[in-house]
């Protein structure tokens, strides 16, 4: 092992962005098949959100999984074998599990999978195992119940993002995101009565103001999976009109969530509250970064924490976040989509970004053992793009590791404010 791999093995992570929830993270009952399921490699078979021209019943990746066959886990590791997300996948597991082929295989699966099992029903495996990928502090987005207190139910370890979502569809009470959240829910469970827009605003603030009480670290704007990310400024008046009906215009709709959005990057701003929010992918057409320049430039005091590299428009993302210095990128996901992207453009932001401080990492997993994966990857890579930075003379040894601390956790914590 190399110098540079073997000092980046050692530093502890801030993980600033997981989706480990209680109903997937902590189920005592996880096969095989369910890792891969329940994981990036999951989504090579069956992308789990619809597009505007789909609809779906369940999500796939919360519903009950086959039983692991051979038959079952050939459509991860044969047909979908050269993608990214399996070899990362495959590759932790194979590590976690010592398996001495480095790969499973039709003659090694069945064991791995009874293990796995075994594993899962031992409450010491999963913390054990971010315990392993070296993870001191982890915020999650728990997007099966956004007002979760994730240090109460999954450790000490743990902050969390409210995610927005619900709030910019809530001018109904059947009004409700792609992941099944109502606002109106959230009203009840906070004993706030919704008689009007305004006891709605009200909502609002107090779901920020409740933030501190919960371990919620952030806001999380993911709406680029539910409509186009174009968050205009704000028409009050357009937006009000949304308030109350079961099926406002498509002006009215969006002028609803244009609003709730700027209000809560506003309220963000006031209470200096971090605002993370999914760029690139979910639905293409609308999830270019370019669209949120207004919003970031309209709120100069809210600090944003743009995600997953805006893929595929990294360069745009960097333009951005050179001008906009209320900008912070989390390289989380991009890392696990293309190596070799991820690469690239962190040997560009190195170059680009203004200040040291402006990088963070995350995971954006569902299981631990995906996690583990994620962040031997992460180090192996950046190491690379690292020694290589010192190799060519563009910055000497220990610029590299000073960079390197800021990025694994230094950033982070200042950023959310919590110590390691
Ligand atoms: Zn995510």
């Amino acid at each position: 092992m190399s110098r540079m791999h073997s000092y980046l093995s050692k530093l502890s992570l801030f993980d600033v962005h997981e989706h480990h929830m209680p109903g997937i993270l902590l189920n005592r009952e996880v096969s095989l098949l369910d890792l891969f399921r329940q994981s990036y490699a999951g989504w090579t078979q069956e992308r789990p959100y619809p597009l505007l021209s789909e609809s779906r019943s369940d999500d796939p990746m919360l519903v009950a999984a086959p039983e692991t066959r051979w038959e079952t886990l050939a459509p991860f590791l044969e047909h979908s074998g050269s993608n990214s997300f399996v070899r990362n996948l495959e590759a932790g597991i194979c590590d976690l599990y010592e398996i001495e082929e480095g790969r499973i295989t039709s003659s090694n699966w069945k064991e791995l999978d009874r293990r796995v099992q075994l594993n899962h029903r031992n409450p010491e495996w999963v913390p054990s195992v971010l315990d392993r990928a070296g993870i001191s502090r982890i915020v999650t987005d728990p997007y099966d119940d956004p007002l979760m207190d994730a240090a109460g139910s999954l450790g000490s370890r743990y902050h969390s993002v409210v995610r927005i979502n619900s709030f910019a569809f809530g001018w109904h009470p059947d009004s409700k995101d792609h992941n099944g959240n109502s606002a109106h829910e959230f009203a009840e469970r906070m004993g706030v009565e919704l008689s009007g827009f305004d006891d709605y605003i009200k909502l609002m603030e107090k779901t920020v103001d409740s933030m501190k009480g919960l371990n919620q670290v952030a806001l999380k704007n993911a709406l680029a999976y539910d409509r186009d990310i174009c968050f205009d400024e704000p028409d009050e008046n357009l937006a009000r009109n949304a308030w109350g009906k079961s099926n406002p215009s498509p002006e009215e709709r969006k002028a609803f969530g244009d609003y709730i959005v700027d209000r809560f990057c506003r309220l963000a701003g006031e209470r200096d509250i971090p605002m993370q929010m999914h760029l690139g992918s979910a639905l293409i057409r609308g999830s270019h970064p370019m669209n949120v320049a207004g919003l970031v430039e309209r709120h100069p005091n809210t600090r944003f924490l743009l995600m997953h590299l805006a893929y595929p428009w990294t360069q745009d993302l960097f333009g951005m976040a050179f001008v906009l210095r209320n900008i912070w990128i989390d390289l989380t996901w991009s890392m696990l989509l293309s190596p070799s992207h991820f690469k690239s453009s962190l040997r560009q932001a190195i170059e680009i970004l203004p200040d040291e401080s402006r990088m963070m990492l995350g995971g954006d997993n569902w299981h631990a053992e995906e996690t583990y994966s994620t962040f031997a990857t992460s180090r192996k890579l950046i190491g690379e793009v690292l020694e290589g930075k010192v190799k060519e003379g563009y910055f000497e040894y220990q610029d590299a590791e000073r960079l390197a601390r800021k990025i694994f956790s230094e950033n982070a914590e200042a950023f959310f404010g919590i110590g390691s």
